[in-house]
């Protein structure tokens, strides 16, 4: 019988990387990979979690972030993962300015169609970022959500002040699978 696996969504600026001085990350070479973020990442596969990354990039559509760059800062992400031996399942991407869009957050559609492409369990997922939009994308599809920084909305589920808490947040609360 085909079992559902749970995942851990990420929001990527400010978790995966640093995040951007102005509005968007534009050039790879800005595109500093938090050594937190591997961390966590590898204590969410030793768990048995899928991990997907879920990112509004909307710069790509106003412009002002070229498609090019933002596949070299995900190539060069997916080969740090590859480095460190670790597994990231899928990096999704919305890059539209449209707020009515499925796939912008804070609507869960990145999460949706990640969980029926990869048979993803939403209900035993988390979803984990550090702006409102994230947890309501992770509360609307249905997942746990913590919250990394200090200004929390009160629908978060929980709430880490910052990435290195989030990596002691995840050894005591995520469970075996
Ligand atoms: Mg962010």
């Amino acid at each position: 019988m085909h079992q559902l696996k749970p995942c851990v969504f990420l929001d990527r600026d400010g978790i995966v990387n640093k995040p951007p001085v102005g509005r968007y990350i534009e050039r790879p070479e800005d595109f500093e990979i938090l050594p937190e973020f591997l961390e966590a990442l590898r204590l969410i596969c030793e768990r048995g979690y899928e991990a997907v990354i879920v990112t509004n990039q909307k710069g790509v559509s106003t412009g002002q972030v070229k498609p090019a760059a933002l596949m070299e800062m995900h190539r060069v992400l997916i080969e740090t993962v590859l480095r460190h031996n670790l597994r990231l399942l899928d990096i999704r991407i919305s890059t539209t300015a449209d707020d009515a869009h499925p796939d912008r957050k804070p609507n869960p559609g990145l999460l949706l169609t990640a969980a029926h492409e990869y048979g993803l369990d939403l209900h035993r997922s988390w979803m984990i970022g550090d702006n409102v939009r994230d947890i309501e994308a992770g509360r609307r599809a249905g997942c746990r959500t913590v919250f990394v920084g200090t200004d929390a909305p009160d629908t978060a589920n929980h709430q880490v002040p910052n990435m290195s808490a989030l990596v002691k947040f995840l050894r005591q609360h995520l469970d075996f699978v």
